[in-house]
């Protein structure tokens, strides 16, 4: 099969000739339709210190598809060829403390899918089938493609309640965008986005942010004034890993507020931990997905009104690999999809 493999310790990917992945008891083979690219695979691709420490080529990149199930193993019962299914890019150990409460977000040993494991960027991938996710019919196989990140957006925006609060968005990447149009699916009042980058901000208001804001030009002070908020944010989704936002966020929150971190800094990050103190605030991780209540709830937004395509802007043949790559690390784009079926 052709897949797209970091072959060498350095820059750059290569479409190339593989074998099929082999399959155990346990797991599905899947035939790739479509993929997306994430800021993880430009990581890989561009080999940052952060890939350098973590990646050990030979290795099949990709995290985030949709494809159709062709062989499964002896133990699966409930999958069957044909079915049309994405996958939990997080394989957990079933063993620790968390899993076997079922907390398996939680799990300390995940191995990450075209991280740790050979990816989805190929024609066929295979997943233990406790991570293999049977879309819902209605759904869109490109929206099906950005499962997994939309699951990051939809896992940090209900980490605490937003009917009738006041939401800021900082960062409007692809997670970014779809965050704001499940906060607004969920009933928030004001939903302020603040990004940089204008095509960014033009996507975000088409994905329901009631107001934008370029932190370069305007303070998130003179937002509130300009919407009359008594109080400040009430919940913050960072999605930037920016640190000057995230201490611009902080300075924003209202008394009793809540943050939900998604963002992933590239270092340290110095913040008044008094204004944590003081207003009584809440700060919530956010990594991956929560397995599956998140995918449940995706699938019922998704069928009940939420439409996250605007978010996903561009469309590439996966020979055409180095455009679609370049087109998402060029920024004035969503969310960049893969076709693995032409
Ligand atoms: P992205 O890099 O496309 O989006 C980040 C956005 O933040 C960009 O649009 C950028 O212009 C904007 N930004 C930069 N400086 C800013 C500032 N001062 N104020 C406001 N916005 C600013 O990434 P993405 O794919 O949307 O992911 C969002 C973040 O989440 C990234 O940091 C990514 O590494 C991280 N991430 C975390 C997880 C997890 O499980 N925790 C999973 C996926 C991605
Ligand atoms: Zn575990």
């Amino acid at each position: 099969m052709l897949a797209l493999v970091k072959a060498r310790p350095e820059a750059g990917l290569e479409l190339r000739d593989v074998a099929i992945p082999e399959i155990g008891i346990n797991d599905v083979l899947i035939r790739v339709h479509k993929t997306g690219i994430c800021g993880t695979d430009l990581h890989i691709e561009a080999w940052d210190p952060w890939a350098a420490a973590t990646i050990k080529p030979a290795l099949v990149v990709g995290h985030e598809f949709v494809g159709e199930v062709v062989d499964i193993g002896s133990n699966v019962a409930d999958l069957h060829p044909g079915d049309i299914v994405s996958g939990e890019g997080h394989v957990v150990c079933g063993r620790c403390r968390h899993c076997r409460a079922g907390r398996y977000h939680l799990c300390a040993n995940t191995q990450g899918l075209g991280v740790n494991r050979d990816g989805a960027f190929a024609e066929f991938v295979a997943l233990p089938v406790t991570n293999v996710w049977h879309h819902w019919p209605g759904i869109d196989q490109d929206v099906m493609a950005v499962f997994d990140p939309f699951g990051n957006a939809v896992h940090t925006a209900l980490a605490f309640p937003v009917l009738g609060e006041d939401v800021l968005v900082v960062g409007a990447g692809p997670i970014g965008l779809m965050a704001t149009a499940v906060v607004r699916h969920a009933g928030a009042r004001y939903v302020v986005v603040s990004e940089p980058n204008a095509y960014r901000r033009e996507l975000a208001t088409r994905m329901g942010a009631t107001r934008v804001t370029d932190p370069r030009a305007e303070t998130l002070a003179d937002v509130q004034a300009d919407l009359q908020m008594v109080e400040g944010f009430d919940v913050v989704l960072e999605m930037s890993g920016n640190a000057g936002a995230l201490r611009a966020a902080l300075s924003s929150m209202a008394h009793g507020g809540s943050m939900a971190i998604l963002g992933i800094p590239t270092a340290e990050i110095p913040i008044d931990v008094n204004e944590i103190v003081f207003k009584q605030l809440t700060i919530q991780g956010i990594y991956g997905r929560e397995m599956y209540e998140t995918w449940y709830k995706m699938s019922v937004m998704l069928t009940s009104g939420l439409d996250i395509g605007p978010a996903i802007t561009h469309r590439f043949g996966f020979r055409e690999f180095a455009a679609a790559f370049a087109t998402a690390r060029a920024g004035d784009s969503g969310k960049v999809i893969m076709d693995w079926t032409s």
